[in-house]
């Protein structure tokens, strides 16, 4: 068990080494809200399923969780549709860019899988056809996972996606095209943006992801979230599915299911243990967080912590 390790003394050995990757990659520019943040940046936080919290780095900087958000609301969407669900959206690694086009005319509007921004197009939508206030709804979803009502949506960076939205306009437009989006497409671009503009820190996102590391159970509260089996699901796409075409090589190196977001973000999970948040904003080629995946790789590597 992690307890028999000095967790904190590995954090600190692994901020130290990553120093050296600083000015690799490249913040996101597409959304120009992003582009103005400061690229020198780290942190990273373990949490573990008997409630013990340890952090190196930044975590009480608050940023944008971008496509992390995609698990909350895939969780909330899995409890809304049930197995329905898999008649909308698919359970494979697209090998494609998060945001990309190709797949969906050739799939009949069905996206790859949920972790793609057209999958999350989906299940967003699956969630306003619920619920008669979806931003709150999804806020209070987390704010809860995380024990925190200070939770909020970064409004600018909401805003900021929605002016350069041509791309995500197009893939919900396309997919409503084959009746595979039920709302008005402005209105679930609008929920979309949000919930990816939700800012959040390092220790907010380990805890919001303990759920997963606890059979669908939230240690903090003892309130189940989802039932085992659907945590088990939410962690195997994660593992296939949780960092776009960079998929393989991030199991390779970190072998633990995780989901990334342009804001820097990854979240990841070793069932029965500890979730662990990494926050650093250079991303590589794939939108991943270059020094989130390094940190994430020297973390299993030194504590021997991985599925396998
Ligand atoms: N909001 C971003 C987008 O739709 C999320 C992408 C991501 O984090 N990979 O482009």
């Amino acid at each position: 068990m992690l307890q028999e390790l000095n967790v904190q003394d590995i954090l600190d050995r692994v901020e130290k080494n990553i120093q050296q990757y600083f000015g690799m990659g490249e913040v996101a520019n597409y959304i120009p809200e992003l582009a103005k943040i400061d690229p020198k940046q780290f942190a990273m936080t373990v949490a573990t399923v008997d409630g013990r919290i340890y952090s190196c780095g930044s975590s009480d900087k608050l940023f944008s969780i971008q496509s992390i958000s995609k698990v909350f609301v895939l969780t909330m969407a899995m409890n809304v549709l049930q197995d329905e669900l898999w008649e909308r959206v698919g359970k494979e690694p697209s090998g494609s860019a998060f945001n990309s086009l190709v797949q969906l005319e050739t799939e009949q509007g069905i996206p790859r899988n949920p972790f793609i921004n057209a999958g999350a197009l989906v299940t967003t939508d699956a969630i306003i056809q619920r619920f008669t206030n979806a931003y709150d709804e999804i806020l209070n979803f987390v704010r809860d996972l995380s024990q925190n009502e200070s939770i909020e949506f970064d409004k600018n960076v909401a805003l900021s996606e929605f002016q350069h939205s041509e791309r995500n306009s197009a893939l919900a437009y396309f997919m409503k095209s084959f009746g595979n989006i039920e709302s008005d497409p402005i209105q679930l671009l609008d929920v979309y943006f949000h919930h990816c503009s939700i800012a959040m820190n390092t220790v907010d996102l380990a805890k919001a992801f303990l759920f997963l590391a606890n059979g669908g159970v939230n240690p903090a509260t003892g309130k189940r979230v989802v039932t085992s089996l659907k945590a088990k699901r939410v962690n195997s796409l994660m593992l296939t599915c949780g960092l776009y075409d960079n998929v393989g090589d991030f199991a390779y190196r970190v072998g633990l299911p995780a989901k990334s977001g342009v804001g820097g973000g990854i979240v990841a999970v070793l069932p029965g243990e500890f979730s662990v948040a990494v926050w650093s904003p250079e991303l590589n080629l794939s939108g991943n967080s270059l020094i989130g995946t390094k940190a994430l790789e020297l973390f299993t590597n030194y504590t021997e912590k991985s599925i396998f």
